[in-house]
């Protein structure tokens, strides 16, 4: 697990994030130092965001493929026209 040292004592803080939740049905994430306790905000989201993340995950994983499917598609057409 990635770790990052801990601005206050500067112990390892491991990234796993932990959920608090707010009214409005908003989520904070956040990391926690196991020494000191001190709380890092990663990011924080509310209904609309956290549809938004998923939307925005589908669309990475679409271009992704898409990506992949045309570099092979590519890389064909350049053996093609070098074997005459
Ligand atoms: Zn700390």
């Amino acid at each position: 697990m990635e770790q990052y040292p801990c601005d206050k004592c500067g112990e390892p803080v491991p990234v796993k994030l932990k959920i608090r939740k707010y009214p409005g049905n908003i989520e904070e994430n956040y990391i926690q130092c196991p020494s000191c306790k001190e709380e890092y905000t990663s990011f924080v989201t509310d209904d609309w965001a956290r549809r938004e993340q998923k939307e925005v995950r589908k669309l990475h994983e679409r271009y992704t493929k898409k990506r992949s499917r045309l570099s092979v598609h590519m890389e064909k057409l350049k053996q093609q026209i070098a074997s005459g």
